[in-house]
């Protein structure tokens, strides 16, 4: 595996880079088109930014294949995306995969979630009663 954090030094070679790149006739192109790589809509260029696909702490480099044109919406939202999304996948877990958060709290406190487990049993056990009374 690579490392995850890029050092430094890469950080401020890549960002000196892109700069540079943002200077260039094909990132003039690529802005001139108008298009964001996130969303697909067109924009003005004041409001066009430049994104990296890979970011530089990752690991990524200022090259043409991992700069895109990113409207500064979606910049901005990808920004706090992260966030928001876990917020809505946690709701999501907590009213429709009600088991499976249970499940998560068995792995945090394995001891005490014994009655979450009891909570379980009866939701499982009357569908195999409803099979059992017909074969009676
Ligand atoms: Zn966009």
């Amino acid at each position: 595996m690579y490392h995850v954090f890029a050092d430094p030094d890469h950080i401020k070679r890549e960002r000196r880079k892109a700069q540079e790149l943002r200077k260039s006739q094909w990132w003039r192109n690529q802005v001139g088109q108008g298009l964001c790589y996130h969303c697909g809509q067109k924009f003005s260029k004041e409001l066009l930014t430049m994104d990296h696909l890979v970011p530089i702490a990752r690991g990524g480099k200022s090259t043409k294949n991992n700069c895109v044109v990113c409207c500064k919406d979606c910049n901005s939202k990808k920004g706090h995306q992260m966030g928001v999304e876990q917020t809505i996948e946690e709701m999501r877990a907590r009213g429709e995969l009600s088991q499976e958060s249970a499940g998560y709290g068995d792995l945090e406190n394995d001891d005490d979630s014994t009655g979450d487990d009891g909570s379980s049993g009866p939701g499982r056990s009357s569908q195999d009663r409803g099979g059992s009374d017909q074969s009676e």
